[in-house]
């Protein structure tokens, strides 16, 4: 299968400090992966790097058809080609609705005023909708987002960043501070994302990796330890002694 990225000796040090060290892995265009790891696995510096946040001092991060490298793009023309990333704390427009939000995000213009004061045209208004219902949130459009719950504004901001249609979408610890309930919905929501783009998401919960059902790449001291299903990778004995401290 043809990859969407593939990050091939990928190696950064902080202070002589190698936290990715040698990195190698690849994600195909439609699919969905976990990233999994202990504290200071290389996680969140691994999308660091994806997005243009760090520039590793060796290796490639190889784009689309593998004709581009993404190391020393800045982080901006990286969202242009297709990465969206994010972040644990969403942040949505507080005293904006839904509605306004998801707007904002379909016309890609953040300044509430511009986008408010024009009448919105057909096409982005579908778009809206289109994407409110793949969130969950359709019967909360005229909510300001201010007043919506913890998992709604997660769904929310997750909603704003496909607005972008992104061919990768980057989410950090999506179920951190969600009810059971919340959760489902969020698995729901990625898995229906991941049809149509590549979906990696870095997850401490277990029980929510497990319901993502999808292909588990454990990280340890910036490399890959394991990779598999989430059944086969904690069986890995390397993984077991990792996990538990051994
Ligand atoms: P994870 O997200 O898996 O917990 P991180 O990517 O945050 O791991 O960190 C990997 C290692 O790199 C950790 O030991 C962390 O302390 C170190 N590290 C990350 N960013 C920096 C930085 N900017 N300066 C110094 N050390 C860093």
């Amino acid at each position: 299968m043809s990859q969407l990225l593939e990050v091939s000796g990928v190696s950064v040090s902080f202070d002589g400090f190698k936290a990715i060290n040698n990195l190698s892995f690849s994600i195909g265009p439609a699919e969905m992966r976990a990233i999994i790891g202990p504290n200071g696995a290389g996680k969140t510096t691994f999308m660091d790097i994806v997005t243009g946040k760090t520039k590793p001092d060796e290796g490639s991060v190889l784009w689309g058809d593998m004709s581009k490298n993404l190391i020393g793009m800045n982080e901006a023309k990286i969202a242009r080609i297709g990465i969206g990333r994010k972040f644990q704390r969403p942040t949505v427009f507080e005293d904006q609705s839904v509605f306004e939000n998801l707007l904002m995000a379909v016309k890609n213009d953040r300044s509430p005023w511009s986008v408010l004061f024009f009448k919105p045209k057909f096409k982005d208004l579908a778009k809206v909708e289109a994407l409110a219902s793949e969130i969950g949130l359709s019967d909360q459009l005229e909510r300001k987002s201010g007043e919506l719950s913890h998992g709604q504004k997660q769904w929310l901001e997750i909603g704003m960043l496909l607005a972008q249609d992104p061919q990768l979408l980057l989410v950090d610890e999506p179920a951190a501070g969600m009810t059971l309930g919340e959760r489902e919905h969020t698995t729901d929501i990625l898995k229906e994302a991941a049809k149509t783009r590549a979906v990696v998401v870095v997850e401490h919960d277990m029980d929510f990796v497990r319901r993502l059902e999808c292909k588990v790449t454990v990280l340890h001291e910036g490399s890959v330890l394991a990779e598999g299903s989430l059944d086969h990778v904690t069986q890995n004995k390397d993984v077991i002694d990792v996990y538990l401290g051994r």
